[in-house]
């Protein structure tokens, strides 16, 4: 057997996005990659299963109806992927939330439709793979990374939607959907409207 270096690693409890590439794993803790690689397609014939121990647990052809009623399932399989798996998972920092409660739920959709439109919308997108934040305090750019939003190459493989098309308006509007979904689940006390008293200064 090749002697590998394996640097210590953390207990995926304190791994933070910054910790984990897409198609970082666990394996042997049960947190896989499914993103289609020509090393999958090789050694297990098929594409769908995790790219590194060939883990053959998603039903894809339920995922791929695009039902935002079945976010349940949707979601719990997607958490079976490591860097959704800590986005689900990582403690919020105060800014995030007080920011995201500062805009309430009405802006923070608005918001997030302008990010996707912005990060993923188009046929070509500016850093392709890598155009989604994994720090500061905005939680949609964590919700993107946790729905499989966060990139067209995500969004092919769990979303079926295929690269190289500008998003149509649906389909932005179910990205955005999974995406709200993320952010009031994560943070359980957001108003309508937010804190419209409080200041709310602009991001960068
Ligand atoms: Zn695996
Ligand atoms: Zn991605």
């Amino acid at each position: 057997m090749a002697f590998q270096k394996v640097k210590p690693e953390k207990p995926v409890k304190d791994l933070t996005p910054l910790d984990v590439k897409c198609t970082t794993t666990r394996c042997r803790d049960n947190f896989h990659c499914f993103k289609t690689s020509q090393k999958m397609i090789e050694n297990y014939g098929k594409t769908g299963v995790c790219r590194d121990c060939g883990e053959d647990v998603v039903d894809w052809d339920r995922i791929r109806k695009n039902d935002v009623n079945d976010h349940g399932y949707m979601f719990d399989v997607m958490k079976l992927e490591l860097l959704r798996h800590v986005c689900w998972n990582m403690d919020l920092q105060t800014e995030i939330t007080e920011f995201a409660q500062k805009r309430g739920k009405r802006k923070l959709r608005e918001r997030a439709r302008k990010i996707l439109q912005q990060k993923i919308g188009k046929a070509i997108n500016f850093r392709e793979g890598y155009q989604t934040a994994k720090t500061g305090r905005e939680i949609i750019h964590y919700a993107m990374h946790a729905t499989a939003t966060c990139c067209r190459p995500c969004m092919e493989y769990w979303h079926n939607i295929p690269m190289g098309t500008d998003l149509t308006n649906g389909q932005l509007d179910y990205a955005t959907d999974l995406v709200m979904l993320f952010v009031e689940d994560r943070i359980k006390n957001l108003s309508d409207e937010g804190l419209q008293k409080v200041a709310v200064k602009k991001l960068r």
